[in-house]
């Protein structure tokens, strides 16, 4: 799950890991209020996604920038108008954008130099890794790219967490001296803190900055947390924004199926993340395109199977749907059951194939042929697919 800047500059602030003061509003009406307490002089109006690149972005309606610097509190507000309710395409939202529901004034900053800093969970260590970078404000793949050695990664041992000696090293790594050191390590232990504490998946703040009076501040902040670990912070469950998500994938949620939706026809309905995977490799082997990604889980009952169905096929681009279960501990004609209930419920109008494998197989395929649905029946994995890619393909 995935936050706005301004309620990660909460738990910044939390952390004592320094931030410029800021408000943010929903409504125009809001506003005034909004920016009473920050002080006179420039202000900074920050369109608040879930996307990163904002200040490069640009509005559906041509109006540049979704993060401005303001003259005077007017313009500000002016800015927050234009940016409200607007949708904003940057390098990471896709060409269809993201609607602006919160913006956030903030106080500016003056920036000596911009940095860049992260923690992230590496995979391939199966640690935190703290990321560092002279080079801030920019995007830091293309720093990964272009100047690999101007990136620093120190891997921290959960067992120990951030030693003292390698928030020096990150501190020394950026050129800090003198007090710069002390507030930098001071900052460290605070992300670390707050990634640890609540479950982070990435902490990231770019920039991270240094003011002319040699303060050290966070001027973005982005976090994003391990949907496994949610059941035990309610405190940052309570941070959710369903605008933010797709209302396919929200519903889903609700109804504890794994459902993420992609840009493809054919719907998947599969029981186990590895068999959708697979399921979803060899649409694209046969040249389909797969339209989600659905695990309904290993003990799925016949609702639940309703429920996807009527998930999957509110997607207008689907065109026909593959449903391929291994009958382990959900039985093939349990599963069947479901299918015929969820399709007479739906009014199913597109091409359905169907796979079943495993315990009860027999039994389940039978009750698939004995209903007057219009559902093809397939053998093994390549013949479903085969199968429902053709049929869309007619369509
Ligand atoms: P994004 O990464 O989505 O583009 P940022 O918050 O990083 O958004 O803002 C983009 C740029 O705007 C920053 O790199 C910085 O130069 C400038 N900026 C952002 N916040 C402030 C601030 N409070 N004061 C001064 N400049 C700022
Ligand atoms: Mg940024």
């Amino acid at each position: 799950m995935n936050i706005h800047e301004y309620q990660a500059k909460e738990l910044f602030q939390h952390y004592g890991v320094p931030v410029p003061a800021g408000h943010c509003a929903q409504d125009t009406s809001d506003f005034a209020s909004a920016l009473s307490s920050l002080p006179e002089g420039v202000t900074v109006v920050k369109s608040q996604i879930h996307a990163g690149g904002r200040g490069k972005g640009t509005f559906k309606d041509g109006f540049k920038g979704g993060v401005k610097l303001a003259k005077s509190k007017e313009e500000a507000a002016e800015f927050g108008r234009k940016m409200l309710g607007n949708t904003l395409v940057t390098h990471q939202t896709g060409p269809e954008g993201r609607k602006v529901g919160t913006v956030y004034f903030t106080e500016a900053s003056e920036i000596e130099k911009e940095y860049y800093l992260a923690i992230v969970m590496d995979r391939a260590t199966s640690r935190p890794v703290v990321i560092a970078s002279t080079e801030g404000g920019v995007e830091i793949e293309k720093v990964a790219e272009e100047t690999p050695e101007k990136i620093t990664r120190v891997v921290i041992d959960p067992t120990l967490g951030l030693r003292a000696h390698q928030a020096r090293q990150i501190a020394f790594g950026l050129g800090f001296r003198g007090d710069q050191v002390k507030q930098m390590i001071k900052l460290l232990n605070g992300l670390y803190r707050l990634f640890w504490e609540k479950d982070a998946s990435l902490v990231e703040v770019n920039p991270l900055i240094t003011t002319p009076s040699g303060d050290v501040v966070a001027l973005d902040a982005k976090v994003g947390f391990d949907d496994n670990a949610l059941f035990r912070h309610p405190d940052i469950v309570a941070y959710r924004d369903l605008n933010e998500e797709d209302p396919k994938e929200v519903e889903a949620s609700k109804a504890n199926l794994n459902y993420i939706a992609l840009d493809g026809n054919i719907a998947c309905m599969v029981n186990g993340a590895g068999l959708a995977m697979a399921t979803m490799d060899i649409i694209q082997h046969y040249g389909g395109s797969p339209a989600n990604f659905l695990d309904v889980g290993g003990g799925a009952d016949a609702e639940q199977v309703t429920q996807a169905f009527q998930i999957i096929l509110k997607d207008e681009n689907v065109k026909g749907i593959l449903v391929n279960i291994f009958g382990g501990i959900m039985k093939c004609d349990v599963i069947a059951t479901g299918i015929l209930e969820a399709a007479k419920a739906v009014h199913l109008d597109r091409p359905l194939v169907v796979r079943l494998e495993g315990t009860n197989v027999e039994q389940g395929k039978k009750l698939l042929d004995q209903s007057n649905l219009k559902i093809v029946s397939a053998d093994t994995l390549a013949d479903a697919a085969k199968k429902i890619v053709e049929l869309v393909a007619d369509r």
